[in-house]
């Protein structure tokens, strides 16, 4: 469904002005923007994906991953076809590459913003996940979906790359509550040849967005021999360390995928090195995924050691939380950051 991309502006020499993403897009007439799914029509932005998701599924808010937020919940998700990214190691490039592969066709299920809180609801979830593909490409949709979830008392999470401009966080901001932000690397030259992007944006999103009041997590996909050195592990924990300690990095192992099958998946070794690296620089909460170590993906409370919330099994599937009075460690009382209610 084709519907008015309002976070635009036309420019004086006729060209409209894309404010969704730091790609910066500027469109003539009938051009599409870098994600594939904003066009200009009749000399206004269109977004050719609202209401049309690609993918939706009832999951917990730990495969977003989010483990300061509702630990235990669930969170509708949901993602269109298109992204400003192009990396070449994308996990749900069938969706996140379809319009550019396929001649700027779209596809997807009817599933208007209040069929998705609905749908939340129906489905006992605590809050909506915007995922699979970029949110901010298709923001008009998510900000619609997101007021009325919040009305309907549900919480609102970003899955992102991190490359909003600070008028869609500022747009955006009332309405969400969390965000997981990918650190892809720490590397510019990864950033422009891997994924078709910049480095800067990303950490200036990540300030910002904390800076909003925003919940932030952040996700580093550690690929073998790309952007898994010791200096480059250290560099993105002292960005992180500097910005807040009480922060939350995951970190997260690589399998083939994509344009990259030729590259081994993480040796466990690695995603534990760079936990360690993480709490070397003083990060209080680090996590790693994909693969099994139940030890590495609990929390436990940076006062006193204890485990405060345990997780085990498949990613969501057996979660404690032993906090009390919502964000206390039940030992020594040390607060845990996060959203708990
Ligand atoms: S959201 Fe799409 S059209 Fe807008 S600036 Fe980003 S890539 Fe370009």
């Amino acid at each position: 469904m084709s519907h008015i991309a309002w976070l635009s502006k036309k420019l004086e020499d006729g060209r409209i002005a894309c404010e969704a993403c730091n790609q910066h897009c500027k469109l003539q007439e009938g051009e599409y923007g870098i994600c594939g799914i904003r066009k200009v029509e009749n000399g206004q932005l269109r977004l050719l994906t609202y209401g049309l998701a690609a993918a939706m599924n009832v999951d917990p808010v730990e495969k977003k991953p989010m483990f300061h937020f509702l630990p235990g919940s669930k969170a509708f998700s949901f993602g269109t076809v298109g992204c400003n990214f192009s990396c070449k190691f994308c996990q749900n490039f069938d969706i996140s590459q379809y319009p550019k592969e396929h001649h700027h066709e779209v596809f997807g299920r009817s599933l208007s913003p209040q069929a998705a809180v609905d749908l939340a609801l129906q489905n006992e979830c605590q809050s909506i996940a915007y995922t699979y593909n970029e949110p901010v490409v298709f923001f008009e949709y998510t900000y619609d979906t997101a007021k009325l979830a919040h009305e309907a008392g549900l919480k609102n999470i970003y899955v992102t790359s991190g490359y909003e401009t600070h008028k869609a966080i500022d747009t955006i901001a009332p309405f969400l509550d969390g965000m997981n932000i990918d650190i892809k690397s720490y590397s510019q030259s990864f950033y422009k040849n891997i994924c078709g992007a910049s480095l800067k944006p990303v950490l200036d999103t990540i300030e910002y967005a904390h800076k909003k009041g925003i919940w932030v997590e952040t996700t580093t996909l550690l690929i073998p021999g790309h952007n898994d050195s010791e200096e480059e592990i250290r560099a993105i924990a002292k960005f992180q360390a500097d910005l807040d300690v009480s922060m939350p990095w995951h970190i997260s192992g690589f399998y083939p995928m994509y344009k990259m099958k030729d590259v081994p998946p993480t040796p466990p070794q690695t995603l534990r090195r760079a936990y360690e690296i993480g709490k070397e620089m003083g990060l209080k909460y680090v996590y790693v995924g994909n693969i099994d170590d139940k030890a590495r993906e609990s929390t436990y409370c940076p006062g006193c050691n204890h485990l405060v919330i345990e997780r085990h099994g498949q990613i969501g599937q057996y979660v404690t939380n032993r906090l009390i009075n919502t964000n206390e460690c039940p030992s020594c009382g040390t607060k845990i950051e996060g959203v708990w209610r």
